[in-house]
C-alpha cells in the first residue's frame, strides 16, 4: 500500500460512491455475518452419510477389538494409517483423539505446567513462560495462552512464514521462551505456507529452553482451494534430521473435513513426546470415542477417500473465495488503499487497510448490518498496533450474501481511508 500514490480526486469519487452504497445498506436493514471460519451447511452435508454408517453389529476392528467398551488406545490403527500420510507423519507417530485439536493444544500447554515435556525438568508452574506468536495469527492460540498464563512475544509474518532472523535470535537467548505457535500451511489468516528454508531453520535453531516446543497447528493441511497445492516440508522429519527429534508437536483435526462439532483430532510427535502425551492423557480419560473413530474409518476407507472428499469441499468454497477476491479487485484494485491475500487454501482472506482505520472499517460495517471479525482479533490481546488487519471468512455465508457483504465492506474501507487521507469530516 503506497499512500503517496493515492490519487485524491479518484479517492474522493470512490468515497462518494461508497457513501451511497453504505447508506443504501443501512436503510435496507441488512443482517450479515462474515466473522468466523465455520463450514457452511453444504459442506456439513457432504459428511451427512457418516451419520448412517454405523449399525448394530459393526463395533469391532482387528487391532482394537470391541470398540464399545473402555480401553486406552492411541487411535484406531486403520484410521491412523489413513490420516498419517496427510499430516506427513507415520502411523506410529500419530495419536487420534476426540473432536477439537484446540483442546489438545490447551491440554499440552496446561500439562506442561505440571510435567514439563521431554528435555525439561519438573513443570513450568511458578516460572515465567513465554511463547512466540507470529502475527497476524489465530486468535484462539492467543486466548489459550492468556487463559493459561503464557505471555506472548509477537513475531511478524513474512511471505515465507515467521521472520526467522528474529525467531532464532529470541529463542537462542531467552530460556523463558518455551514454545511457538505456528499455522504452517494456508496460515490463519494470511494463507502463507512456510517455505522449506523456514521449516529447516525452525528445526535446526538452537533454543535456550531445553524443553522448547513448536506447536505445529496444521489445521489446513488438506484444505486446498486451487489446483496448485502448496507443499509443506514435514516438520517431524526435519527436526529429527537436525538432531532435535522432540522439537515439534503436530496438531490437526477433521473439524473442517467432516463435522466441526463431531470430528476427530490428531496429535503427532516423536516417540518420547507421544509417550509423554499418552501418559498425561491417560489420567484425563480412559479412552477416546472409538465409535466416532470407526465412523470416520468406514466413511473414508482410504487416504484417497479423504482427498476425494476434500475436492468436494473445494468445489463449494472456491466460488466463494473468487467472489471475495473479485469484489476487492473491482472496488479497491487501483485505489492504493488496501492490500489483500489470494490464498491457495485454508479458510481466510487477510485484508490490510490504511493503517489506523481497521477499527473504523469494522464500526462502519456494523452500522450497515455486516458483522466483521473485530479489528485486532488477529493480534494478542485483540490489539493490532497498526490497526490495519481485517480477517475475512468467506466459508459460512451463501455466495449471494457474501457478494452483498463485500460491497458493504469495500465501501467501508474507502470511506475510512478517505476520512484518514483526505481529512474528511466524519
Ligand atoms: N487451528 C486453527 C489454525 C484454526 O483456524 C482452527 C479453527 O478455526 C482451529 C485450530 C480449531 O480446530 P479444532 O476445531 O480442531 O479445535
Amino acid at each position: 500500500m503506497n499512500h503517496p500514490t493515492v490519487d485524491p480526486q479518484r479517492l474522493r469519487e470512490a468515497r462518494d460512491r461508497a457513501r451511497r452504497d453504505h447508506a443504501a445498506a443501512k436503510d435496507s436493514g441488512l443482517r450479515l455475518d462474515i466473522t468466523r471460519g465455520k463450514p457452511c451447511s453444504a459442506q456439513l452435508d457432504l459428511s451427512e452419510p457418516m451419520l448412517d454408517i454405523l449399525h448394530a453389529g459393526d463395533h469391532v476392528t482387528d487391532t482394537e477389538g470391541d470398540l464399545r467398551n473402555y480401553s486406552p488406545t492411541q487411535g484406531l490403527a486403520e484410521l491412523r494409517a489413513i490420516f498419517a500420510p496427510l499430516l506427513d507423519v507415520t502411523p506410529e507417530q500419530l495419536v487420534v483423539r476426540d473432536n477439537s485439536s484446540l483442546s489438545l493444544m490447551h491440554q499440552c500447554v496446561a500439562a506442561s505446567f505440571f510435567h514439563a515435556p521431554p528435555g525439561g525438568e519438573g513443570g513450568w508452574a511458578g516460572q515465567t513462560v513465554r511463547f512466540l506468536a507470529p502475527v497476524p495469527g489465530y486468535d484462539r492460540h492467543f486466548t489459550v495462552s492468556s487463559e493459561l498464563g503464557v505471555e506472548l512475544v509477537t513475531v511478524p509474518m513474512t511471505p515465507d512464514g515467521p521472520d526467522m532472523d528474529l525467531v532464532e535470535e529470541l529463542v537462542a537467548k531467552d530460556p523463558t521462551i518455551k514454545g511457538m505457535w505456528c499455522v504452517p500451511k494456508y496460515s490463519n489468516p494470511t494463507g502463507v505456507t512456510y517455505s522449506s528454508e523456514t521449516v529447516r531453520r525452525l528445526a535446526a535453531m538452537e533454543t535456550a529452553a531445553p524443553d522448547f516446543r513448536i506447536y505445529w497447528d496444521n489445521a489446513y493441511a488438506i484444505h486446498h482451494l486451487r489446483s496448485t497445492e502448496a507443499q509443506l516440508d514435514p516438520i517431524l522429519q526435519a527436526c529429527a534430521e537436525a538432531g532435535h527429534p522432540d522439537r515439534a508437536f503436530v496438531f490437526g483435526s477433521t473439524s473442517k473435513v467432516t463435522f466441526a462439532g463431531g470430528g476427530i483430532s490428531f496429535f503427532a510427535s516423536s516417540p518420547a513426546n507421544v509417550a509423554w502425551y499418552l501418559k498425561r492423557d491417560g489420567f484425563r480419560s480412559i479412552g477416546p470415542d472409538k465409535l466416532n473413530q470407526l465412523r470416520h474409518l468406514r466413511f473414508f476407507g482410504s487416504t484417497e477417500g479423504v482427498a476425494a472428499h476434500m475436492q468436494k469441499h473445494r468445489e463449494i468454497l472456491e466460488p466463494k473465495f473468487d467472489a471475495v477476491l473479485r469484489h476487492l479487485e473491482k472496488d479497491l484494485g487501483d485505489l492504493g488503499v488496501a492490500e489483500w491475500t489470494d490464498p491457495d487454501g485454508g479458510y481466510f482472506v487477510s485484508l490490510d487497510v490504511v493503517p489506523g482505520t481497521a477499527g473504523r472499517v469494522v464500526e462502519l460495517a456494523q452500522e450497515a448490518g455486516v458483522a466483521l471479525t473485530p479489528a485486532g482479533a488477529t493480534f494478542p490481546g485483540g490489539v493490532d498496533p497498526d490497526d490495519r488487519n481485517i480477517r475475512i471468512a468467506p466459508t459460512m455465508p451463501t455466495t449471494d450474501d457474501l457478494e452483498t457483504a463485500m460491497t458493504v465492506l469495500t465501501a467501508c474501507v474507502v470511506i475510512a481511508a478517505a476520512e484518514r487521507l483526505l481529512d474528511d469530516e466524519r
